[in-house]
């Protein structure tokens, strides 16, 4: 088993692109990117809660709970209980976003994979909303989604994609399987995880098919004036976003390119690129909607007690995920496994 203690407090925010923000922008822009970047850093080195494996007493395992708390811009959580299970919609957006939102993620997860939530026990799905102040990050900390209000000139609220509230609860998902180690091409693996879901609860939310989707993660998160498409590109990797302020995209789209660097935890949202735009490769070659063919070989592979070993004992490659992916596809269909390891070869892991 892995060792929980060890899970990390997941951003979405890599450090990377607020250090573009501190040298590129003006004091206001500097300031807000400088203590979002040092809460960042702290929660690098805070135990995490990890309550993804915990069992819950007293509640109905198969019912969807959610609670929503508003952190009145403090750096503390939970914040005061403002819409729980059943409520009404209050008259804040953010603390609609993150319910509805949270609600849709469960949705997709037990109507597509009969998954109970993150740990597939029934666990309740709590957010913080309104945390910290103009904090441009949004975070998993093993027990809660905590999400910034952004600074309103770059980042926009944080609740408003979708996908990135289900990028953040497959945080969970991933802990409570393969438990991926948040630290290179490991790490990455995670991230990438995080991203097809993330994508897949996009798609299951506008019913788009693979052909139809954008496959771009955080659309709308950055404010209009900032030349991006949102934070990254899965079809197309390091075209999300190229403006003065945040830098180019420097995400890679094949091993030939993969980043070697010790800067966010060994570049987890740098290479994660890879094996995202492998997955989407697959999606558009099984074709339909994503989570009928290839969501359904990546959701398995993620919980292949195999691929959980081999990540526990001596860590997990691309490769060995790549390889977990195919043996599942051939379940469907010689051809589907072929399809999925032509999608490995394109990005350079197969
Ligand atoms: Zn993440």
């Amino acid at each position: 088993m892995s060792d929980s203690s060890l899970l990390p407090n997941y951003s979405l925010i890599p450090p990377y692109m607020l250090e573009e923000i501190i040298n590129n922008g003006d004091t206001r822009q500097k300031d807000h990117a400088s203590l979002t970047l040092i809460d960042i850093n702290r929660l690098l080195i805070t135990d995490p809660v990890p309550q993804a494996n915990k069992k819950y007493d007293n509640i109905n395992k198969n019912k969807l709970v959610r609670s929503i708390s508003d952190a009145k811009n403090q750096e503390s959580l939970p914040g005061i209980l403002v819409r729980k299970e059943a409520d009404p919609a209050t008259s804040d957006i953010a603390v609609n976003e993150a319910y509805d939102y949270l609600g849709i993620t469960y949705n997709f997860f037990w109507q597509k994979f009969g998954r109970r939530s993150l740990n597939n026990q029934g666990m309740p799905l709590d957010a913080s909303v309104h945390y910290s102040t103009s904090y441009q990050n949004a975070f998993w900390n093993g027990e809660r989604m905590v999400f910034g209000d952004g600074d309103g000139q770059i980042f926009n609220r944080f609740t408003i994609a979708i996908d990135i509230i289900a990028h953040e609860l497959a945080h969970g998902v991933t802990e409570s399987e393969a438990g991926f180690a948040y630290y290179g091409q490991s790490g990455a693996l995670n991230e990438s995880i995080s991203d097809v879901f993330g994508a897949m609860v996009k798609q299951f939310h506008n019913n788009q098919t693979a052909a139809q989707a954008d496959w771009i993660i955080g659309e709308k998160l950055l404010n209009s004036n900032i030349n991006a498409i949102g934070l990254r590109s899965m079809s197309a990797p390091g075209t999300a976003y190229n403006d003065p302020l945040l830098g180019k995209d420097p995400q890679p789209d094949h091993m030939d390119n993969y980043i070697s660097t010790r800067q966010d935890n060994g570049g987890v949202h740098l290479n994660s690129s890879i094996p995202n735009k492998a997955f989407c490769l697959a999606a558009k070659k099984l074709g339909g909607y994503s989570w009928e063919y290839a969501g359904k070989i990546w959701y398995n592979a993620l919980c292949d007690k195999e691929m959980k070993r081999k990540a526990d004992r001596e860590g997990a490659n691309f490769f060995n995920f790549a390889e977990c992916t195919i043996t599942h596809a051939r379940l469907f269909s010689e051809q589907a496994a072929r399809q999925v390891q032509s999608a490995w070869h394109e990005v350079g892991v197969w």
